[in-house]
């Protein structure tokens, strides 16, 4: 039995235009868009859903999610994997509800592989979620931005078990460990290119791998066929990454206009991360903000403060392909749509943030399906109340959401009445 929908009234903007058009319809058949246009003659049966006053987009796409983390649970580690999966099911329905219909999640922290679960679960239709995409674990040097054995007392060492999944020094360690995720179902590959915020025993410019270390890795996940992305701010760590091939790069947030062009020119894509990274510099000083935060990182935003200001100003006079990501699971899953006003802030056009979730990230992610509202793409469709590509708050107001041609929300005035 087919099943279509005819989805009329909104303002439609393809994930390309410059501008959201007026007149345009939508009829999606079989999860499929089949049609695009106006005065579109729906079959019998359809369900005509009414968006006027709305904008009409591609699905959202965050590109840097870690589903299985959220800010009152730092860590997965002693879990058990249902648990945390299970943990993660409110997530996932959040994250679609708000018009997230695809995310990349970048690491677990756990000691199993829960979020290769949860991807699975969902292509299943087991559960209701954004489609997945997963690195499980973020490989990183000892010491570095994925060790967090500094904050364990020693009786609990033996706990830190995700470490022995992630830990890697070395090419032949590294190799290893690759092949372990990929085995394992990973679809990406995450490491530690330089240290972080967040962790204890590094800093966000030091440079945890060599050079050959990052290459044996990279090198490793495309004989596998699988794309690398580092979480990497300093700029020595952000040459050596790209040096090494990557496909992408997490923050970036210390980079230099130089090592931006170097970025753009390599074709590789960037993920800023601005609403928590530049957020976190600009209250570097403000002791409230950092109440409930480890003294060590408020340290290093004060450090790094006037680097990561400069370093968005240098962003958005780019041309750097900005993919949209948000590292949700640091700070509430609910609020990931804050990073479109926050790159708007930033000096982002609304026209690049709104690619950078859409059309900007099914290239980075090789999702050819998906992206841009064209007929014979996959029906992963959002509408919202205004128009995001001039008031870019409209991107908290989703209320219309289908994922692969199923309505999983619709606007609550209307009545979903079939045809
Ligand atoms: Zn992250």
């Amino acid at each position: 039995m087919t099943s279509s929908t005819l989805l009329r009234g909104a303002l439609v903007w393809d994930g390309l235009a410059d501008a959201a058009e007026a007149g345009q319809e939508v009829l999606v058949t079989d999860g499929r868009i089949v049609a695009v246009g106006p005065g579109i003659e729906a079959p019998p049966g359809t369900d005509v859903v009414d968006l006027a006053g709305h904008t009409l987009t591609p699905g959202f796409m965050d590109c840097h999610t870690h589903v299985a983390v959220s800010p009152d649970i730092t860590s997965a580690m002693s879990s058990s994997g249902a648990a945390t999966a299970l943990r993660s099911l409110p997530v996932l329905e959040t994250l679609l509800r708000n018009g997230f219909t695809t995310i990349r999640d970048l690491a677990a922290g756990d000691p199993h592989y829960a979020t290769i679960d949860l991807r699975n679960a969902i292509d299943a239709g087991l559960v209701a979620g954004p489609r997945m995409l997963v690195a499980p674990h973020l490989l990183s040097a000892r010491g570095g931005h994925g060790d967090f054995s500094g904050l364990l007392a020693d009786h609990y060492q033996p706990l830190n078990r995700a470490m022995e999944l992630a830990a890697a020094d070395g090419p032949d360690e590294i190799r290893t460990r690759v092949r372990q995720e990929i085995r394992a179902g990973a679809d990406w590959i995450k490491f530690g290119a330089t240290g972080g915020f967040s962790s204890p025993s590094d800093d966000p410019e030091q440079i945890t791998y060599t050079q050959e270390e990052m290459s044996v890795l990279v090198e490793t996940a495309r004989d596998l066929g699988r794309p690398v992305t580092p979480h990497c701010y300093g700029d020595e760590g952000v040459r050596r990454a790209v040096k090494a091939g990557v496909r992408s790069i997490e923050h970036g947030n210390l980079a230099s206009a130089d090592s931006l062009k170097m970025i753009e020119d390599a074709g590789v894509f960037l993920v800023p991360t601005q609403y928590t990274v530049v957020n976190d510099a600009q209250m570097a000083f403000d002791a409230e903000h950092w109440k409930r935060k480890p003294r060590f990182e408020q340290e290093k935003f004060q450090k790094h403060q006037s680097a990561i200001l400069s370093g968005a100003e240098h962003l958005a006079a780019s041309e750097v392909k900005i993919a949209f990501g948000t590292d949700a699971g640091m700070f509430p899953h609910a609020d990931n749509w804050r990073e479109f006003p926050a790159m708007v802030s930033h000096g982002i056009s609304e026209l690049r943030a709104l690619k950078a979730a859409t059309s900007v990230a099914a290239e980075m992610l090789g999702l050819d399906n998906l992206g841009v509202i064209a007929e014979g793409r996959i029906a992963d469709l959002i509408a919202m109340p205004g128009n995001p590509l001039t008031d870019i708050e409209a991107t908290g107001r989703v209320d219309f959401v289908m994922k692969d041609g199923i309505v999983h929300r619709r606007p609550d005035a209307e009545s979903g009445v079939p045809a």
